[in-house]
C-alpha cells in the first residue's frame, strides 16, 4: 500500500539511502527537513514535492523559501519546524533521522500523534527510552527500530511469545577502525583516522562513536529501551565483517540471527514496510563468498566508552542522557580538532561524573541533564 513519509535528517546518511527506498516503494513524502543543507534540500524537495521543508537554521530556512518560490511548499524553521513536520496529519511514517538529542522533540511529537516512526535517531532512545516507549504505548504509536542491531533483534524477536523466552540479547559490534589497538596507542589518532570505518559509511559524529565504541554503548542503551532488558541481557561480541548484525539467544539455547549485507538500506525498507517484506533491487549476501565469520570479546581497557555507556543505563534516571549530551559536545571538539581521542572518554566521565542524577525524570529533567554536561564538557577541555 503507498504510503507517506515524513523525513527528518534527509540530507543525511541515513536520510538519502530512506530516499532511495522511498523511490523504490513508490511511496509519497510529506516532509522533508535538514539543519542548513539548502542545496540538498532544494534539490530533493523539488524531486518529492513534500507539503513542507524544514531547515533548522532560520537562515538558511529564508534562502531555501527564496528558491522554492512558486512551488505549493510550504518552508519553516527551528524546533517548531521539526516538530511540524513530526505531527503532519497526512505523513502515516515519521523517519528519524537527524543525527543528535535534537531529534527526541519531533519523536515524542510523532507519538504522541499515534504514528509509527521508524527511527535510526539513537540519542533519543538512549536520553530518553522510558518516555519514548511510554508515549508510544499510550497513544497507541509504535516504534520500528532503523539502527541494524536492533532491526536484527526486532527480526529475531518476531513469533517471540513473551520477554520470558528471551535469555539473552547479543549485538554485534564491527570493532571500528582501530581494532586491537590499546588505549595509549589511541592517544594521537586523528579525526581523519577516526573517520574511516571499515564497512558502513555513516554521518561523522556515528562515525567517531564507532572508533570509540561509544556507539555500542549508546546502542545497548536503545536496546535496553526498545526491548525492556535490564543491563545484565545485553552482550557485546566483536564481529569484524558486519555481516551477522546481531541475534537473540532463547531459553532453550536457540540462538537467531540476521544476517546480510552492510547496506542500511534493509533495515530502512523493513522500517517502512513492516510487517510486509518488500523486493530489493540489492545484491542479497552471497555465502559462498562471503569471509570467514569471527566473534571476539571487546576490549573495555582500549575502549572504555563501552563500560561508561553500561554504567550509566545501571545508574538510570537521567545518567545516560548526561553522557550522551557530553558525548556529542565531545565528538564535535575532537572533530573540531580542540581535544584528543582519548580525551573523549575523559571529558564523558567528567561530565557523568559532575551531572547530579535525577530518578523518574520528565523531558525537562533530561534536557537539562543534557545541558549540564554539554557545559562540563565546554569548561573542562
Ligand atoms: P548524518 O550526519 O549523515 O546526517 C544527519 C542529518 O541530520 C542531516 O540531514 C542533517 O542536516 C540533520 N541535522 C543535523 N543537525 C541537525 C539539527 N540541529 N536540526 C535538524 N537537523 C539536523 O548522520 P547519519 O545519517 O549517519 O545518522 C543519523 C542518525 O542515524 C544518527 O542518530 C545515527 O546514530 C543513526 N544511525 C546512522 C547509521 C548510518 O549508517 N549512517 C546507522 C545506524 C544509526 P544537514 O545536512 O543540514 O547538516
Ligand atoms: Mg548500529
Amino acid at each position: 500500500m503507498e504510503k507517506s513519509v515524513s523525513l527528518l535528517g534527509s540530507t543525511g546518511s541515513i536520510g538519502r539511502q530512506t530516499l532511495e527506498v522511498v523511490r523504490e516503494l513508490g511511496f509519497r513524502v510529506s516532509a522533508l527537513t535538514a539543519n542548513s543543507s539548502v542545496e540538498l534540500l532544494e534539490a530533493q524537495a523539488k524531486e518529492f514535492l513534500p507539503e513542507l521543508a524544514v531547515l533548522y537554521d532560520e537562515r538558511a530556512a529564508v534562502e531555501l523559501q527564496r528558491r522554492l518560490r512558486g512551488l505549493p511548499i510550504r518552508v519553516s524553521a527551528g524546533m517548531e519546524g521539526l516538530m511540524e513536520a513530526a505531527s503532519l496529519a497526512a505523513a502515516d511514517i515519521v523517519v528519524t533521522a537527524v543525527v543528535g538529542m535534537v531529534g527526541l522533540r519531533p519523536t515524542l511529537a510523532a507519538l504522541e500523534r499515534g504514528k509509527r516512526v521508524a527511527l535510526a535517531n539513537k540519542e533519543t532512545m538512549v536520553c530518553a527510552g522510558e518516555l519514548v516507549m511510554e508515549t508510544a504505548r499510550r497513544q497507541g504509536g509504535e516504534i520500528i527500530p532503523v539502527d541494524s542491531e536492533h532491526s536484527a533483534i526486532f527480526q529475531c524477536l518476531r513469533g517471540c511469545a513473551g520477554k520470558g523466552e528471551v535469555k539473552r540479547l547479543i549485538l554485534t559490534c564491527s570493532g571500528g577502525p582501530f581494532y586491537g589497538r590499546s588505549f595509549e596507542e589511541l592517544e594521537g589518532v586523528t579525526p581523519a583516522e577516526a573517520l574511516c570505518h571499515p564497512n558502513w559509511s555513516m554521518g561523522a559524529k556515528i562515525t567517531v562513536d564507532s572508533a570509540t565504541l561509544m556507539n555500542k554503548g549508546l546502542e545497548c542503551i536503545e536496546a535496553m529501551g526498545l526491548y525492556e532488558m535490564p543491563p545484565e541481557k545485553i552482550s557485546v561480541v566483536i564481529h569484524r565483517q558486519s555481516v551477522v548484525h546481531s541475534l537473540v539467544e532463547y531459553q532453550d539455547g536457540a540462538m537467531l540471527a540476521q544476517l546480510g549485507t552492510a547496506n542500511m538500506k534493509l533495515p530502512i525498507r523493513y522500517a517502512l514496510t513492516y510487517p510486509e517484506r518488500a523486493p530489493s533491487p540489492d545484491p542479497p549476501l552471497d555465502l559462498l563468498t562471503c569471509p570467514p565469520l569471527t566473534f571476539a570479546p571487546p576490549d573495555e581497557a582500549a575502549f572504555p566508552c563501552l563500560t561508561m555507556a553500561i554504567e550509566s543505563a545501571r545508574t538510570g534516571g537521567t545518567a545516560c542522557a548526561a553522557l550522551n549530551g557530553a558525548n556529542e559536545a565531545a565528538v564535535e571538539l575532537f572533530l573540531r580538532g580542540t581535544v584528543g581521542f582519548n580525551d573523549i572518554p575523559r571529558l564523558v566521565e567528567k561530565a557523568v561524573n559532575s551531572v547530579k542524577v535525577k530518578w523518574n525524570p520528565t523531558l525537562t529533567d533530561i534536557l537539562e541533564a543534557d545541558r549540564e554536561a554539554r557545559c562540563v564538557v565546554g569548561q573542562g577541555r
